[in-house]
């Protein structure tokens, strides 16, 4: 047997099916494109779908590759077995209704005895018990002896999800020796020991399933195999674990350098080292593909992944933030197969270290919250965390919920999870009814999803903004419809026709509106346009009169101005996002984007706001791309041709084999399918109206061009031209005049300031002069009218410096309230004197109470017309 490095052994696979014609293609984004029933690809078949089903064709019916995938539904193995990875890389070749079982089993044989020198008789083929085809193929064509030919049931041997192609397996073992047995005597390939591994599984698709449960043969049988590289990995080099095999071993060594603990001394200790090097690994290519933490999908998957390990690497002592310098180690042993990593290092790098700062300020207080929380359950006997609890650990500290979990469980505690998705409801219907968006044209359970595939829709909008074309079909909001006729309101419907000019919502560009007419006066308002499934492109809005029929011919008609400048806003985007590299860098990608005729958004990654000098910088840029002006050209090409170009594709994303490229000149060219216009000039002018954050590493800018672009000068204007009014000035002297006034503003401030301490001076000496002497102290009681109780303190503060043994009683009424201050100095209080005692008689004349310290009291009062009299009642409390 080899013993090949990891990067090698995929090399050599990929080499193996080159040479028996098969295309290779590189890894697909962890991302799944256009499959929404998947969160995160989990098999090397999963980005290929479409190819398995027929709807698109693939680039040759024999691939082969070399998938990264995570499966989160591993997460609790990860530490615990020695197989198991929440991310891997699956090795698989693919026959699209090309060569079947023989092929795939022989070349399989081929590859791991030939290639990779794996000894014949440690190898085991397991087949599923009712396939003797492939039973037959491992005994006479493999020749494998049939004491290491396995039967196994549909649980192991037969792959299936619900209806559709499925079909029976055949799994390749590897034996590891007696050592690692069980000892039964029946032990083999299906025993639940770690003797036998299956590092090898080839799917044969050869059947449909249908809502009956029967199995009905495929004309085109179908081949999908899976290999995991960690494992065939560890078998050739081997190792006991995944964990073990050189790359991960490295990431792994890091951990230890880090934690300064040694993997293999406390068992506790090596479930966080393992949890560690693997989540590093899952996070630092799911950065890579573009995704970002948050709250939801992907992006919480990530968050936990993160957020766990960063745990963890407190159980180990480690201080401070670490994920961020282990995922260099990724990258280092990585980048050979996947240079994205390398291309996107600082980027990746920074989102770790930001999710992680974020988390570790929370981390302890959250730890010690939920220490308590769980000291309280223990005390009062409870095992369930309430929902609120766990809410507020996720809420406030974030927390994920599965990592509160998880800690109590080390406890055998569990959290009340319907409590908690109780709290996320109430707190998401908070949300919404702050932003108060119901959707009108709500898109769910749409009833035109149940047509047949057939009804499908041709964009003409490229080249046509009206075209008449037949009505294929209609639904409420409800339910299909084969016409329609208002009777005296409007009816809210979809329609799908033949050929439309309308653009459907795609790319960050909103849908077209328009309106769509029949010759005997129906008329359809378009609200918005859609995708629909299959092709459809829907037309969403309302029947305002008259009536349609299925079949019918119709006038479609888009709103020619909103077109144009949703046109505007999308061109100006394409110069945006290019002048952002040019001035920001390389690293600036598209995260987002949103087109309509309004205005323009663009998210892209950036980690630090845009300086007043940058924003300038780009908008100066754009502006002069504008002015050039540029040709906008359009074309399709095959994306090859396309990326030699230059053209900027999204990242992650997968593109067909003919792409449409828009061209600015020489100085833009992207992959897009939107609406352009046909020079730059007519986007007319950019001005960005905000720079802001929206996530970790994530910036977005606003801006407008064309109408939004005069709105926005004519609003400034107004402005300009009322200042000028109110200012007297005319509009050249403004900000000679707004100088001005400052300078004297601020002159007459100070001098009112004077003005103020002189006054407060003299009557200081008034106040003085009508002092009374009670047993000793010096007592003033004032009503100072127009003061507040900072002026009262502060007047008070004053006499206490002038006046020995000083008692301050002073009151001012406040509108249709009094207010009370009374101040002691020490003398005065070694003398008996009490100003929190005084201010209680005081304050109840004018009817309110009040208390403080011997020093220092305030109150209030109900009746103002009472001060006078309230602070004169100081005297006789002294007096007395
Ligand atoms: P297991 O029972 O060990 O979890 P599986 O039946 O889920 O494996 P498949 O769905 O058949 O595995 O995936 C194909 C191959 O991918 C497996 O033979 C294995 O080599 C690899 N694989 C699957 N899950 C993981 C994982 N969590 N970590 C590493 N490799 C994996
Ligand atoms: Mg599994």
């Amino acid at each position: 047997m080899k013993n090949l490095g990891l990067n090698e052994i995929r090399q050599q696979f990929l080499d193996f099916f080159e040479s028996k014609g098969h295309t290779v293609e590189s890894s697909y984004s962890l991302v799944p494109q256009q499959d929404k029933s998947l969160l995160l690809i989990n098999a090397g078949m999963a980005p290929l779908k479409n190819y398995f089903t027929g709807a698109e064709t693939p680039p040759n019916v024999r691939m082969a590759t070399c998938q990264k995938c995570i499966r989160t539904g591993d997460i609790e193995n990860i530490g615990h077995t020695a197989r198991h990875a929440t991310f891997f890389e699956m090795l698989g070749n693919f026959s699209f209704g090309e060569y079947f079982k023989e092929e795939s089993l022989k070349w399989g044989w081929e590859f791991v005895t030939e290639w990779l020198e794996m000894d014949p008789n440690l190898l085991w083929g397991t087949v599923y018990e009712e396939d003797d085809e492939a039973y037959a193929i491992w005994r006479d064509v493999i020749k494998l002896p049939e004491e290491r030919l396995v039967r196994l049931g549909k649980k192991d041997n037969f792959w299936e999800i619900g209806t559709g192609p499925c079909g029976p397996c055949s799994e390749i073992y590897f034996d590891r020796g007696p050592a690692y047995g069980c000892g039964a005597p029946d032990c083999k390939p299906g025993c639940d020991c770690d003797r036998y591994l299956e590092f090898w599984n080839h799917v044969f698709t050869q059947f449909n399933r249908d809502e009956n449960g029967e199995y009905h043969l495929l004309d085109k049988k179908n081949i999908d195999t899976g290999m995991g590289l960690e494992r065939i990995a560890c078998i050739l080099q081997g190792v006991d674990s995944i964990f073990d095999v050189d790359t991960i071993k490295a990431i792994l060594e890091r951990v230890e350098e880090v934690s300064g603990k040694k993997f293999g001394v406390l068992r506790a200790n090596d479930v966080s080292i393992r949890i560690i090097t693997d989540h590093i690994r899952a996070v630092t290519f799911m950065v890579s593909d573009g995704i970002l933490p948050n709250n939801e999908g992907r992006g919480y998957v990530l968050r936990r992944l993160l957020r766990r390990a960063a745990r963890h690497g407190k159980l180990l002592g480690i201080k401070g933030s670490f994920l961020a310098d282990l995922s260099n180690t990724v990258v280092a042993v990585s980048k050979e197969a996947y240079p994205e990593l390398e291309q996107r290092h600082d980027y990746i790098k920074k989102i770790i270290e930001i999710e992680e700062e974020r988390f570790q300020q929370t981390l302890d207080q959250g730890l010690s919250i939920l220490q308590a929380d769980i000291a309280a359950m223990e005390e009062a006997g409870d095992t369930v965390l309430t929902g609120d609890k766990a809410f507020r650990l996720y809420d406030t500290y974030g927390f994920p919920l599965d990592l509160t979990k998880e800690i109590l469980e080390e406890k055998g505690f569990t959290v009340d999870n319907d409590g908690f998705l109780n709290e996320m409801e109430l707190q998401r219907e908070r949300a919404r009814s702050a932003r108060g968006d119901a959707d009108e044209l709500g898109w769910e359970g749409d009833p035109l999803s149940a047509l047949p595939s057939a009804v499908t829709s041709t964009f003409k909008g490229y080249d046509t903004l009206e075209l008449t074309s037949e009505l294929l079909a209609i639904s409420t909001v409800q339910e299909l419809a084969d016409g329609l006729t208002v009777d005296n309101a409007p009816i809210k419907a979809r329609l799908v026709l033949r050929e439309t000019p309308f653009y459907p919502e795609g790319g960050g560009q909103v849908g077209d509106k328009g309106v769509i007419t029949s010759e005997d006066g129906a008329i359809f308002n378009v609200h918005d346009t859609k995708k629909g499934t299959g092709g459809m492109i829907v037309h969403v809005g309302e029947l305002e009169k008259g009536s349609l029929t299925r079949g019918q011919t119709l006038t479609a008609k888009v709103d020619q101005n909103l077109r144009l400048d949703t046109a505007r806003n999308h061109t100006a985007t394409h110069l945006l996002h290019k002048a952002l590299r040019s001035v920001l860098g390389a690293h600036v990608d598209q995260a987002g984007s949103l087109v309509d005729p309004h205005k323009l958004r663009f998210d892209f990654t950036h980690f630090q706001h845009l300086t007043p000098e940058e924003v300038k910088a780009v908008e100066d840029q754009v502006n002069a791309q504008i002015f050039a002006p540029h040709v906008v050209e359009t074309f399709y090409s095959s994306i090859k041709e396309a990326k030699e170009m230059g053209a900027t594709a999204l990242f992650g994303e997968k593109y067909g084999d003919v792409v449409r490229v828009v061209k600015a000149g020489d100085y833009s060219i992207e992959l897009c399918g939107g609406t352009h216009l046909d020079n730059t000039s007519k986007v007319s002018a950019l001005k960005i109206t905000s720079e802001g954050g929206v996530a970790a590493g994530v910036r977005r800018i606003e801006a407008v061009t064309g109408r939004g672009f005069y709105a926005l000068y004519k609003k400034l204007e107004n402005q300009v031209e009322k200042t000028s009014e109110v200012l007297k000035t005319p509009q050249h002297d403004l900000i000679k005049k707004a100088e001005n006034l400052m300078e004297e503003h601020k002159t007459l401030q100070r001098e009112l300031q004077e003005l103020k301490n002189k006054l407060a001076a003299g009557s200081i000496d008034a106040l003085i002069a009508g002092a009374k002497n009670i047993k000793g102290m010096n007592v003033v009681t004032a009503k100072i009218d127009g003061a507040d109780s900072d002026m009262l303190k502060d007047i008070g503060d004053r006499l206490k410096d002038k006046l020995e043994n000083a008692v301050v009683v002073l009151g001012t009424p406040s509108g249709d309230k009094a207010l009370f201050v009374v101040m002691a100095a020490p003398g005065a209080i070694a003398l008996g004197a009490h100003a929190g005692n005084i201010i209680k008689e005081v304050a109840k004349v004018a009817g309110g109470g009040g208390g403080g310290t011997p020093h220092m009291a305030q109150a209030g009062g109900k009746d103002p017309s009472k001060v006078e009299a309230a602070v004169k009642k100081a005297i006789e409390v002294l007096e007395a």
